[in-house]
C-alpha cells in the first residue's frame, strides 16, 4: 500500500481485521454516508428484498471494506470478497456470480480494474440477476442464459470517475467517503488503544490524529508503532498491560518512522518536492508529475492529490498543479517561492 508510511505485515493485517467496526453504529464519522446506508438497508429489510447495489468511492484506508462487511453483517447476509485485478476474464466473474447464494453480498474491491469483458457481463447480472454464458467457439458458439440468485453488489473504487458510465449508473447508491477530521480520528484511536490495552492520554491521541493523513488505517498503524515504542521505552509510572503513551512517546515514535508534522508520507513528499524544486511551484501537468516520481497517474490523482489539496499544499488549475505558499513554508523553501524577496 503506497499510501502508507509504515509497511504492512501479516500481523498488522490481522490487527486491522480485529479493529474493524462490526455495525454502522460503531463506525466512526462519515455521518452522511452512514445515514444514507442505514435508510437503504432498513428499507430493503422492510420489503424483504436484497438491498440495492452500492458503490463506495474514496482513497484507500477510509473504510470501504469495513462498510461492505457491515452491509452484510447488518442484514445477516453472507459476504463474498473479490477484487477487480482478480477478475481478468468474463469466466472469472461467471464462476463467482453463479455460485452466490440468495441474498449474498458480493464485494468487489478496486472494481475499476476489472476486465472489460467481465464488466459487460456484470451489467446484465446487476440489472436482471442473469448472465449469458458462451458455450463453444466459432460458428458453433451459442449463448446460454443462466439465472442468478439475487445479490447485492458492493463495489469499491478509489475514484468513481474511473468507472464507465453504464457501470456507474447501475448502482442504486454511490457513497463518497471523505477524509476524517481530527476529532473523528481521535475516536478511532481511542477505540483502538483500548482494544490494544494501551494507556494513551488525550494529548498523545490528538498528536497521532493530526499526523495520519485523515485516514483511519494509517491512524491505527501509527498507534501500533507508538505502542511498540511505549513497550520498549516504558515511561515513568505504571501503565496498562500494553504500556503507556504520552506526547513525548508519540513524537519520538513518529520521528523514528519519518512521519512529518502534517503526516505526509514518502510519496506525498516526493510529489511536493518535484512540484516545488523541479517545476518552481508549477503549474505541472498530472502526467509529467507521475512520470517524475515514477508512479501511475491514477495513483497520483486518486490517492496523493486529494490529500494534498485538502490540507492546502496544492491547488488544481486548468494548467496543472500549483504549490501554495503554505507548501513552500512547510518544506522550508519560502525564500525560493515565486515572488519571494
Ligand atoms: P478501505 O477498504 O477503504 O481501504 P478499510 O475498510 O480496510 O479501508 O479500513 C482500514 C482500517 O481502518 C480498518 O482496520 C478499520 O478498522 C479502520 N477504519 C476505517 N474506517 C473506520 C471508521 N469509520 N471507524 C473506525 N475504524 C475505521
Amino acid at each position: 500500500d503506497l499510501t502508507d508510511p509504515v509497511l504492512a505485515s501479516e500481523a498488522e493485517l490481522a490487527f486491522e481485521g480485529a479493529l474493524r467496526p462490526k455495525s454502522l453504529e460503531e463506525f466512526v464519522g462519515q455521518t452522511r454516508v452512514r445515514g444514507q446506508l442505514q435508510l437503504l438497508l432498513t428499507a430493503a429489510m422492510l420489503q424483504q428484498r436484497t438491498p440495492d447495489h452500492i458503490l463506495l468511492a474514496g482513497p484507500p484506508g477510509l473504510g470501504k471494506t469495513t462498510l461492505a462487511m457491515i452491509v452484510a453483517h447488518e442484514g445477516g447476509r453472507p459476504l463474498r470478497m473479490s477484487s477487480g485485478p482478480a477478475i481478468q476474464h468474463a469466466g472469472d466473474l461467471a464462476a463467482i456470480l453463479s455460485s452466490l447464494v440468495p441474498g449474498e453480498v458480493l464485494f468487489i474491491d478496486e472494481i475499476h480494474r476489472m476486465a472489460r469483458s467481465a464488466e459487460e457481463m456484470l451489467y446484465l447480472a446487476m440489472e436482471d440477476f442473469r448472465i449469458d454464458i458462451m458455450v463453444g467457439k466459432g460458428a458453433g458458439a451459442t449463448s446460454v442464459p443462466l439465472d442468478l440468485a439475487p445479490f447485492t453488489l458492493v463495489g469499491a473504487t478509489t475514484r468513481a470517475g474511473l468507472l464507465p458510465n453504464p457501470l456507474r449508473d447501475r448502482f442504486g447508491f454511490t457513497a463518497h467517503l471523505e477524509f476524517y477530521d481530527e476529532a473523528e480520528l481521535e475516536q478511532v484511536l481511542a477505540r483502538a488503544a483500548s482494544l490494544l490495552g494501551l494507556d494513551a492520554d488525550r494529548e498523545a491521541l490528538s498528536e497521532i490524529a493530526g499526523r495520519c493523513r485523515g485516514t483511519p488505517r494509517i491512524a491505527n498503524r501509527l498507534l501500533r508503532r507508538v505502542r511498540d515504542y511505549a513497550l520498549v521505552h516504558p515511561a515513568s509510572g505504571s501503565g496498562r498491560r500494553g504500556g503507556r503513551a504520552d506526547l513525548t512517546a508519540v513524537r519520538a515514535a513518529l520521528e523514528l518512522y519519518d512521519v512529518d508534522a502534517l503526516g505526509l508520507d514518502r510519496l506525498d513528499r516526493a510529489v511536493m518536492q518535484i512540484v516545488l524544486t523541479r517545476f518552481g511551484g508549477g503549474p505541472v501537468g498530472l502526467n509529467t508529475l507521475a512520470v517524475s516520481v515514477g508512479e501511475e497517474a491514477e495513483t497520483i490523482e486518486a490517492v496523493v492529490e486529494p490529500f494534498l489539496v485538502r490540507i492546502g499544499l496544492i491547488t488544481r488549475t486548468p494548467r496543472g498543479r500549483v504549490a501554495t505558499p503554505a507548501a513552500w513554508r512547510h518544506f522550508g523553501l519560502a525564500d525560493r517561492a515565486p515572488g519571494a524577496a
